[in-house]
């Protein structure tokens, strides 16, 4: 009898690790305003340390997915409503959710638990949001408001949570120079960050735990 829980944790975990994902050091928006010490690591090219929980994240990416597609039938030509535009400016690339023209209106999706909802949007995710808007604007687009959509994925439609605000650049370059600190201390091979996050999210997310510290971060508690 075929394990059916074997069969999808491998069919999952093996079209992750197929996806596209580019060999060079990239920072992108969604990492702005987390764990420092974890963009240093990725700065450096730490070796992952920690094989992480990913059922979250997949379905996250399957979700983002199907709403392209829907998204699509409402404008199968993608002329008010821009989907997944790849932008990039002063050394950083987002991928955009969506942009509405008519409206100057940068979209980022995130699914949740609705547990999780009275903590959005995180100070990370308006941040994320706000520079999503910084690099259209950086290439042409008109940029008026920013949302974030959150989405629980063991919630009801009455559940969605929407969060809006004025497009502000101060926002982003505050953003950017958060990352820019980083990138200096990597520059002048300073001291690592220190670790910003328990142990109990480490051990499950963050591909650099690692409990001895020699190559990895211990997290903030043993
Ligand atoms: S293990 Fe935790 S504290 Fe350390 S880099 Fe990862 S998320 Fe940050």
């Amino acid at each position: 009898m075929i394990d059916l829980q074997e069969l999808l944790t491998k069919s999952l975990v093996a079209h992750d690790s197929q996806r596209d994902r580019s060999k060079q050091v990239e920072i992108g928006p969604s990492s702005l305003g987390g764990c420092r010490r974890r963009v240093y690591h990725e700065l450096i090219e730490t070796p992952q340390t920690n094989q992480t929980e990913k059922l979250a994240a997949i379905l996250g990416t399957f979700i983002h997915s199907g709403i392209e597609s829907v998204m699509e039938r409402e404008d199968p030509f993608g002329d008010n409503y821009l989907r997944e535009i790849e932008v990039s400016y002063g050394g950083i690339k987002g991928h955009v959710d969506l942009y509405i023209k008519s409206e100057g209106a940068v979209i980022d999706w995130k699914t949740k638990k609705k547990a999780g909802l009275r903590y959005f949007p995180s100070h990370s995710e308006i941040w994320q949001v706000q520079t999503y808007g910084y690099l259209l604007d950086a290439n042409g687009y008109e940029v008026k408001t920013v949302s974030l959509v959150a989405i629980p994925r063991d919630g009801e439609m009455a559940d969605i949570k929407v969060y809006t605000e004025d497009y502000n650049p101060e926002v982003a370059k505050a953003a950017l120079s958060w990352l820019q600190e980083l990138k200096d201390i990597v520059a002048g091979a300073g001291p690592a960050p220190d670790p910003e996050e328990k142990v109990a999210f480490c051990s499950k997310y963050c591909s650099f735990y690692d409990p001895s510290g020699e190559i990895g971060c211990p997290s903030t508690a043993k």
